[in-house]
């Protein structure tokens, strides 16, 4: 049997379990498997758990004297908890985690003890030499090191039959050059910390403690494995390089929202559990607008946290979905035709307890607010080349700008009434909506700002809702690493401009000058306002008049990580220096060369080794037909026949000649593949309407989409 119909078959014999009639509960088991403040305090010593407390929730820096301990500490617990092996735990430049493991084993003459050392805990040397690293390692000190990131809390990774200590880190070359995504991360959450409190100063804020927060919503699509397997490109490249979209998909929108597949409940409930035992909270399930795609979204945490329980996120659901027989897909397109991916970050500053993007009720806390938006203006609107070239890849490529996701060109929404408040900061000039005069800073209130979805515009990139901003433009399998540093350098930056200016202002004038000052930056940056669609072609023009840039693509938009004013703003913040961002430049570059050469040597091996072999069964057998016919004398029928074998053979002809074309693209530039890609595409999604379905070897759309 064809093995498309074997699977059908296979699948169609899943049952759901019986009804669970009282459900355990399980708020218990959250953060179970990670070392957080209830273990500190149980296995450590109290003045030890409070240094490393402190660090963790002030950001203190460690004082490595409790290094000793709490390593101690660690292996004791871990052991409980069936752990053999430690792992530092890293984030390389290759897009995902990366983990080299060791056993806590010792020998003690002839005897296996199990122990674990302050310097196993606060670096390692992996060495990794093998990850990419733009051309910084090529020198012979170029060693990689793993450090020891206390602030992310230590935790457990279960398997079968064992489970891993797993120790976030940095990975950094000897020089102290940065390797990964953390390590920029962690410099640029210090700068927007030091920015900000500078600023609150100047607004005569108590000192406090700066957290940037993430909630990241995470969009995915499951099918089953029994597809997947016979899918050559899913397997290779994440996305599949043919496929037609069958005649039903997302147009109804019954997927959206819809209710819950029992297979796919199961899924996500295990899915859930084992978030929660790590400490991730997960909160938001639902279908998405594609078939066979779906949302977690967690609750939003301290950002380097959330950063690394995003990671863990995509970990765990491609863990999980195989051992329910399906397939997690990560990639931002997998399917032509439907919605792709992405993952909304919504990001805020917290500062000593207090959200800066929540307007406030009194004059003064809505004049912070106003300046912390006008600074995030000012940021997006200067280097909106930078959060762009943060969401690259050849992945997101196919989604960005696609009337699903939003446009390459990076705008702000902020909804009609904040716009209008803007306005008028701008103008000084009374607003329709208020019943007294023009609005004074520091003295006036500002009105209640709508919170709730209906107001949201969900094709805005960069939208502020409510309190917080939500970037929609990375991709569902990227780290929020890479847009999270951009985001926190660039308002740091921002910040600290207008708190040179208004620290000269210090005195009786402070309002007036503030009022004066955000006055200038709305009037310079507002053309980065837009609270139309974005999806219009309209809105491509009217962008392009206000000069703001529309990189279509990875190789567009990455010419910003190089750009002398970039290199000069990420310097002075010390969050990435010159080589650093020219090693990503090399690194991200290659990445995408490799990714698309792949996909076109893929594309190439499955239309010679699967759908030629296919085509040319169904036109020899048209053929024998028609031989068959004529020697029979049968008349009736055989124009039919003759007709199929026309189309047929004209379709073989024209799928060779592509073939020999993709054959020969492959050895070229990434522009030649990619349009002998497309162009192969169109011949083989033809034929999968022609050629007999029990003959066509990859899974259809209609099956992969639909059936699970
Ligand atoms: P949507 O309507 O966009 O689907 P959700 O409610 O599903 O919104 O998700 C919103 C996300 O924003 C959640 O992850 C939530 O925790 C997060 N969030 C809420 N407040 C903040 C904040 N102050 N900082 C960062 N993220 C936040
Ligand atoms: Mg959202």
């Amino acid at each position: 049997m064809n093995k498309r119909f074997e699977a059908v078959s296979k699948i169609a014999e899943y049952r759901s379990g019986p009804l669970l009639k009282s459900a355990p509960s399980s708020a218990e088991i959250f953060g179970e498997d990670v070392f957080n403040s209830e273990k500190i305090t149980k296995y450590l010593s109290k003045p030890t758990a409070q240094k490393l407390l402190d660090t963790i929730n002030n950001r203190k820096q460690l004082d490595p004297a409790i290094a000793p301990e709490v390593a101690h500490a660690l292996k004791e617990w871990a052991i409980e908890r069936g752990a053999t092996h430690y792992t530092h735990w890293f984030q390389p430049l290759n897009g995902a985690t990366a983990e080299k493991h060791d056993s806590f084993l010792e020998l003690n003459g002839d005897l296996g003890i199990f122990s674990f050392s302050a310097k196993n805990l606060i670096v390692g040397e992996p060495d990794a030499s093998s990850f990419p690293s733009g051309g910084l390692r090529y020198t012979f000190e170029a060693r990689g090191y793993t450090a020891w990131d206390p602030t992310s809390p230590a935790f457990i990774r279960r398997h079968g039959n064992g489970a891993t200590l797993c120790i976030p880190t940095a990975f950094c070359s000897y020089s102290g050059d940065a390797l990964d995504q953390k390590t920029p991360l962690l410099r640029s959450i210090q700068s927007l910390s030091v920015a900000v409190k500078r600023l609150m100063k100047v607004f005569d804020q108590p000192d406090g403690n700066v957290k940037a927060t993430l909630g990241p919503e995470q969009e995915y699509f499951l099918i089953d494995k029994r597809f997947y397997l016979h899918r050559a490109d899913l397997l290779q490249t994440g996305r599949t390089l043919f496929g037609v979209t069958p005649p039903k998909h997302q147009q109804l929108e019954d997927h959206y929202f819809g209710s819950i597949r029992k297979r796919i409940l199961a899924f996500m409930t295990d899915a859930e559990k084992e978030l929660w035992s790590l400490g991730i909270p997960a909160k938001t399930r639902h279908n998405e607008v594609s078939p066979a795609q779906f949302e977690l979204a967690t609750i939003f945490e301290e950002l380097n946290l959330a950063v690394d329980h995003n990671m863990l996120v995509m970990e765990v659901l491609k863990e999980v979905a195989d051992r329910h027989g399906l397939v997690c897909l990560l990639h931002e397109k997998p399917f032509a035709g439907v919605n792709g991916s992405g993952k909304h970050n919504n990001w805020s500053i917290n500062y000593g307890g207090v959200n800066l993007l929540d307007p406030g009720d009194t004059p003064h806390q809505n004049a912070i607010f106003l300046t912390v938006l006008s600074s995030i203006i000012m940021a997006i609107d200067k280097h909106s080349d930078l959060l762009r070239v943060s969401v690259i890849g050849a992945g997101n490529d196919h989604r960005l700008g696609a009337n699903e996701a939003p446009p390459a060109i990076i705008s702000i929404y902020l909804g009609d009434q904040l716009a209008e408040i803007i306005e008028q900061l701008e103008k000084g000039a009374p607003s329709s909506s208020r019943s007294h005069g023009p609005m004074r800073i520091g003295v006036d209130t500002l009105p209640a700002l709508p919170k709730d979805a209906t107001d949201r515009n969900r094709t805005s990139p960069f939208a502020f809702t409510g309190n917080k901003f939500e970037f929609r433009a990375p991709g569902s399998g990227q780290s929020c690493s890479g847009p999270m540093t951009i985001l926190n350098t660039i308002v740091a930056s921002a910040m600290d401009e207008i708190s040179d200016r208004l620290e000269k202002l210090k005195g009786a004038d402070f309002n007036e000058g503030l009022q004066k000052l955000l006055s200038e930056i709305v009037h310079t940056h507002k053309r980065i306002i837009f609270n139309g669609d974005n999806y219009t072609a309209d809105w491509k023009i009217e962008a392009a008049k206000r000069a703001l840039p529309n990189d279509k693509s990875t190789m567009e938009a990455l010419k910003a990580l190089t750009a002398k004013k970039n290199i000069e703003m990420f310097e002075k913040y010390s969050v990435y220096n010159k080589r650093e961002l020219e090693s990503r430049y090399e690194v991200f570059m290659e990445e995408y060369h490799k990714k698309i050469r792949i996909e076109g040597e893929i594309a190439l091996d499955i239309a010679r080794s699967m759908i030629l072999p296919a085509v040319t069964k169904e036109y020899s057998e048209a053929v024998a037909a028609f031989a068959k016919a004529n020697a029979s004398g049968v008349t009736e029928g055989t124009a039919a026949l003759k007709k199929n074998i026309a189309t047929l053979g004209n379709s073989l002809d024209e799928l060779n000649q592509k073939i020999d074309n993709i054959a020969k693209a492959v050895k070229g530039l990434h522009e030649e593949i990619l349009s002998a890609m497309s162009d192969l595409r169109v011949t083989v999604d033809r034929l999968e309407g022609i050629v007999r379905d029990e003959f066509w070897p990859l899974p259809k759309y209609r099956e992969m989409l639909f059936i699970y």
